[in-house]
């Protein structure tokens, strides 16, 4: 197979990559996007928050997407995995599992971020459907409602009084030691939040719609919804293959423009970010473009001067 040249190779085609690529068609960039297409939020029905796409579902988010950039000649699609990546800023090589090889001035990556396995049973049959992570995304459908919390610790102490603002009828479950200081237990108290430590023992549902949790100790705590902390991982060992540097959070440490320690190398959306909502991965993948544009055009106006 031949190799194909581009200006910029996008590692990743969700709201970052996608943006960042309309970004860089309308900027004549010869782009490919390669994408394996698992992203994350490929359990949910809907997409909230996104003005002009509030409440769209994640494939007619992409799939829209792919139809605007369509209109720019400069930009393939390439729905494959990215399997390796050698090379510098300005002569990239980056292989696919499907066998395609591409040499590229410069990469963007945009891989997101992957969940562990999740471990509490029943748990998988409602994510995305009444189990949620992020209550900007998905509180607004849950409002007033009796929901379960699923946290500990000093982060919980961080999502209570966030949740309280779409709900006052919520309980915490630990799922073990609630890892609380006895001040945060007392403030919790003074809130009328119940908190149980007792183990998860699995989840009740029907057809994804969560009914109750029920507790090792035998305690069933009906509810609505659930709201819980993932295990995130990074979305591609590549970025860290290649040299990036990662925060302690698993992301890609990055500028304000997405450029990261590596030369030529950029990150957006989630893969770089700790706020995941996709209209930020979005406007990252547009700062970037924007960043890696300039680059290309500083670059070009030098050599050719
Ligand atoms: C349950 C759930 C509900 C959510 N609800 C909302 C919501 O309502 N509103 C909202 O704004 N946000 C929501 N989010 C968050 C939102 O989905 C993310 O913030 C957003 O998708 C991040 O975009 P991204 O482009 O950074 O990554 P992603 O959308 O995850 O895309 C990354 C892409 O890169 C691909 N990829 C990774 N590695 C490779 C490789 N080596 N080669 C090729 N391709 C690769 C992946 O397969 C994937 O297609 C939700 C998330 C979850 C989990």
């Amino acid at each position: 197979m031949k190799t194909q040249l581009l200006d910029v190779a996008i590692i990743g085609g969700g709201p970052a990559g996608l943006n960042a690529a309309l970004v860089l068609g309308r900027a004549r960039k010869h782009v490919a996007v390669i994408d394996e297409g698992r992203p994350r939020n490929a359990v949910t029905r809907k997409t909230h928050g996104f003005v002009t796409r509030d409440g769209i579902s994640p494939g007619e988010f992409r799939w829209i997407a792919k139809e605007e950039i369509g209109s720019y000649p400069s930009v393939s699609f390439v729905p494959d995995t990215a399997v390796s990546i050698a090379g510098t800023d300005g002569h990239f090589h980056i292989a696919t599992a499907q066998g395609a090889t591409f040499a590229s001035k410069k990469l963007l990556f945009a891989v997101g971020m992957k969940d562990r396995p999740l471990d509490i049973p029943g748990l998988a049959e409602v994510y995305g459907k009444s189990a949620f992570v992020c209550p900007y995304c998905d509180g607004w459908e849950l409002r007033d409602e009796p929901l379960v919390v699923i946290n500990k610790g000093a982060e919980l102490m961080h999502f209570a009084p966030l949740i309280s603002g779409w709900t006052n009828r919520f309980t915490i479950c630990t799922n073990g030691p609630d890892e609380l200081t006895d001040a945060e237990r007392e403030e919790l108290r003074r809130h009328r939040v119940p908190v149980f430590e007792s183990p998860i023992r699995h989840i009740d549902s029907n057809d994804g719609i969560v009914r109750q949790v029920v507790l090792e100790d035998g305690t069933a705590i009906p509810c609505r919804g659930i709201f819980f902390k993932p295990d995130l991982v990074p979305g591609s060992d590549l970025p860290r293959a290649i040299g990036c540097q990662f925060s302690e959070t698993g992301t890609v440490v990055v500028d304000a423009f997405g450029k990261t320690n590596v030369p030529g190398i950029y990150s957006a959306g989630d893969a770089a970010s700790r706020l995941h909502q996709a209209i930020a991965a979005a406007s990252m993948g547009a700062f970037a473009a924007a960043a890696i544009n300039n680059e290309l055009n500083m670059e070009a106006w030098q050599r050719n001067g």
